[in-house]
């Protein structure tokens, strides 16, 4: 039950979900996400586990009850399941997810699985390790296909994979992709390529958009049957092949965007909170949490957070601004 009044927006969405990013840094430099060679941020700015839990303790009162952790890379940041431990410990939390790139998943499946974590999403492109170097600019896709297949041996709730398709770079992957997931009977979803990346190597025509995947797919298998929506708020539209064998899920956030069902809330290494992926302002949590702010505090920040969200990010109107920020800077 939440305590204290929801999180509604001016638009009346009501937020219930929590991106967590715990690092910006990472063992990849995937192209569409960071630049090849950069700055972190220094460690003593980034939150403590601690600091995280207290803001995660304040949000469970204002209704949040979902949580998603990202980066950056997750895995790198030491001792992640001991921050999953202590979130699960959290009364008014239902879910604990993560998103990685799965390189360090076969060290730390076992331990995220025992400290309470229900649901992995892991990041996979490609299944050609040129095509892996050439998106990543590091080698590593057989650590990933070693990390999916220790999380499917330990056993989580839900596996799913999320992918990138970007013209130009990796079309050809998608029906391998889509075997795979087959064979494996894992999800597979795929991301539209959204103007995030550190270069500004965004242009529409290199989005391929889901529609065009899902009739690649379809002429590759057989088709694709529309699933009902679990989540009234979740970004993506799920299919099922109609021969049984997989399930794939298109996040159209370019195309299509959802925006309209967006319950989410988002906090950055740094404890700055965002109310969207796209926006050009945040909140800063950080200084309250290191200056004695009181819970009541950190609460009215999160509402005014949350009452100035946009009706959307606006990436198809003439005005739109890219943020100042890269997606590993955010958290994806
Ligand atoms: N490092 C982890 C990973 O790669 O899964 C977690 C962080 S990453 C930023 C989260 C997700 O954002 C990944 O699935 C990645 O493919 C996606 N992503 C990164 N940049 C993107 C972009 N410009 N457009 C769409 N998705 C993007
Ligand atoms: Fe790292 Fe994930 Fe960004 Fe790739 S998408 S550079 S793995 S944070």
């Amino acid at each position: 039950m939440t305590a204290l009044s929801p999180l509604v927006d001016c638009f009346g969405r009501v937020h219930t979900s929590l991106r967590l990013s715990v690092t910006d840094r990472c063992n990849l430099r995937c192209f569409y996400c960071m630049p090849e060679s950069t700055q972190f941020m220094p460690r003593d700015e980034i939150l403590s586990y601690e600091e995280i839990v207290r803001f995660v303790r304040v949000s469970v009162r204002l209704g949040i009850n979902k949580l998603r952790i990202t980066g950056g890379e997750p895995l790198v940041r030491s001792d992640l399941p001991d921050l999953i431990g202590m979130l699960r410990k959290i009364p008014g939390i239902e879910d604990i997810a993560l998103t990685t790139n799965g390189i360090r998943l076969s060290e730390f499946a076992q331990s995220l699985k025992d400290a309470g974590l229900q649901r992995v999403n892991i990041s996979l492109d490609t299944l050609e390790a040129e095509t892996f170097r050439e998106i990543s600019r590091r080698d590593g896709l057989e650590r990933v296909l070693e990390g999916i297949s220790t999380a499917q041996k330990v056993g989580f709730e839900k596996l799913r994979l999320n992918a990138l398709a970007i013209r130009g770079v990796n079309e050809r992957d998608i029906v391998p992709l889509g075997e795979f997931a087959r064979q494996q009977d894992l999800e597979l979803r795929f991301i539209e390529f959204m103007p995030l990346d550190a270069e500004n190597n965004w242009e529409m025509n290199r989005v391929i958009s889901g529609a065009d995947i899902r009739e690649t797919l379809e002429v590759a298998f057989c088709r694709l049957v529309p699933l009902e929506l679990r989540d009234r708020s979740q970004p993506a539209v799920d299919y099922r092949f109609e021969d049984g064998r997989g399930r794939i899920g298109f996040i159209n956030s370019v195309t299509e965007p959802f925006c309209s069902t967006c319950n989410r809330l988002r906090l950055t290494p740094e404890g700055q909170i965002r109310n969207c992926l796209f926006s050009r302002v945040e909140w800063d949590a950080c200084a309250l949490l290191r200056s004695g702010g009181s819970d009541q505090d950190l609460e009215h920040l999160i509402r005014d957070c949350v009452r100035s969200k946009k009706t959307g990010h606006g990436i198809d109107s003439d005005d739109f601004q890219k943020p100042a920020r890269s997606m590993y800077q955010i958290g994806g």
